[in-house]
C-alpha cells in the first residue's frame, strides 16, 4: 500500500538558503515552462520538453532531472484544464526522485541544489516507514521549514479471519463508540475548537491586515490537533481488535445522522466540522498494515434499534430504551452493537439480508433490503 510519509529536514542556515535558491530557480523556470506552454498551445509533456528543455538547460542554473521535473510539472497542471494559464509559486514544491535524493545512514538525505548536493539531518514520526521509501518525494517549504513527503509502499499484512467484530458508532457526542463500551469524547476538542472560535470572532471584528495571517495561523493549529486526535482514535481501535482477533465494523458515511432535537443545530456544527472521513481513511489503512478485517455496513435502524431484542426503541440524547425488553442502554453504545452484530452478520452470511434487518423490518412490516453489504476498503 502506497503511503506519504511526511520527513522534516534539518538544515544549517546555509543548507537553507540553497534549498530556497533552488526551490525560486525551478519555480521561476516553470512560469518560463507555463509561458510557451500557454502561447504556443503546447501542453503535452514529451511535446513541451521537446520545446523548452535544451533553452532552459542552457539559460538556468537546473541540474537535468529538476528541469525534466518541472517540465511534468507544468504539463500535469495543465491536464486539469488548458482554459487558464498555470502560475507557479516562488517557492511550490518540488519533485524530487531517486537520480536526484539519496538517503544515507544516521537519517541523512543528500539533496541536489544548485551548486551540487548537500547532505541534511532530518526527523521523521513514523520511523517504521522509512526501509520502505520507494520513488517520489516533494520538497515543501511551509512556514519557515522544509519538508520531503515522500512516497512510501508498506507491504500490507494478510487479513485474519475472525468471527466477531468491534463496531463503531461514529458522530454525535462522541467522535466513536466502541461496542465494547469505550468511547473517544470530542469534548476537549469541542471546548478548544470553541475556545478559539471565540478568538477568530473577536479578531475578525478587528479586521486589521494582521488578522488574516493570525486567523490562517489558527486554522492550520487546528487540523493539525484534529488529525492527531483521529490517528489517535484510529490507532486504538485497530489495536483493540488486532489484540481481540476482531474485525472492526463501521457503518457507510451517509450514516451519520443529525437528531431533530433541539440541540440539533449545535451538534450539527460540531459533528459537521470532525473530518469524518479522515478518521475513515486512517481506519482503513492502519488497518490493511495490521492484517485487521474492516467492513462498512448500512446505517439504517442502527441508533433505533435494540440491541438486546431487536425492537425498535426510543432514543434520547445519550439514552435508549426499550419497552419491549425493558432495558435501558448507553444510545452510542447501543448503535455501536448492533452495528458490531451486522459485521458478524455479514461474515456469516455476505449474501443473505441481515438477520437484523429481516427482523426489523418484519416488525415494521417492510419488506427485506436485498443486497445489504459492501467491503470497506
Ligand atoms: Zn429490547
Amino acid at each position: 500500500m502506497k503511503l506519504t510519509l511526511k520527513i522534516k529536514l534539518l538544515p544549517t542556515d546555509e543548507q537553507a538558503n540553497l534549498l530556497l535558491e533552488m526551490m525560486k530557480e525551478a519555480n521561476t523556470v516553470c512560469n518560463a515552462i507555463s509561458d510557451v506552454a500557454w502561447q504556443e498551445k503546447i501542453f503535452n509533456n514529451f511535446k513541451l520538453h521537446h520545446r523548452t528543455y535544451h533553452a532552459y538547460k542552457a539559460t538556468f542554473k537546473l541540474s537535468s532531472q529538476i528541469l525534466v521535473r518541472c517540465i511534468a510539472k507544468v504539463a500535469d497542471a495543465y491536464k486539469l484544464d488548458k482554459k487558464t494559464k498555470r502560475e507557479f509559486r516562488a517557492l511550490g514544491s518540488i519533485g524530487y526522485d531517486s537520480r536526484i535524493m539519496t538517503y544515507k545512514p544516521n537519517d541523512i538525505v543528500s539533496l541536489w541544489a544548485i551548486g551540487g548536493r548537500i547532505k541534511i539531518p532530518f526527523v521523521c514520526h513514523n520511523r517504521n516507514y522509512l526501509p520502505y521509501i520507494k520513488g517520489e518525494a516533494d520538497l515543501v517549504y511551509k512556514k519557515g521549514k522544509f519538508y520531503l513527503f515522500q512516497t512510501v509502499d508498506v507491504p500490507e499484512e494478510d487479513i485474519d479471519d475472525v468471527e466477531e467484530f468491534i463496531g463503531v458508532d461514529m458522530g454525535l457526542i462522541e467522535i466513536a463508540a466502541l461496542s465494547n463500551g469505550k468511547s473517544f469524547n470530542s469534548k476537549k476538542l469541542n471546548d478548544y475548537r470553541e475556545k478559539r472560535q471565540k478568538v477568530r470572532s473577536s479578531l475578525q471584528r478587528k479586521g486589521t491586515k494582521n488578522t488574516k495571517k493570525v486567523l490562517k495561523r489558527l486554522s492550520g493549529k487546528e487540523r493539525t490537533t484534529s488529525t492527531i486526535i483521529n490517528h489517535t482514535i484510529s490507532k486504538q481501535i485497530v489495536q483493540l481488535a488486532k489484540a481481540e482477533n476482531k474485525g472492526i465494523a463501521i457503518e457507510d458515511l451517509k450514516g451519520i445522522r443529525f437528531s431533530a432535537n433541539k440541540k440539533g443545530k449545535k451538534f450539527r456544527a460540531r459533528v459537521g466540522k470532525w473530518n469524518f472521513n479522515q478518521l475513515r481513511s486512517f481506519l482503513t489503512y492502519k488497518c490493511l498494515l495490521n492484517g485487521v478485517k474492516l467492513v462498512d455496513v448500512p446505517p439504517a435502524y442502527t441508533s433505533k434499534t435494540c440491541h438486546n431484542c431487536l425492537h425498535i426503541g426510543n432514543r434520547q440524547g445519550k439514552k435508549f430504551t426499550c419497552n419491549n425488553c425493558n432495558s435501558v442502554f448507553d444510545a452510542d453504545e447501543n448503535a455501536a452493537k448492533n452495528i458490531a452484530l451486522l459485521g458478524t452478520n455479514y461474515v456469516n452470511s455476505p449474501e443473505k439480508p441481515s438477520m437484523l434487518y429481516c427482523q426489523v423490518h418484519s416488525f415494521l412490516g417492510l419488506k427485506p433490503i436485498p443486497s445489504l453489504f459492501s467491503v470497506g476498503g
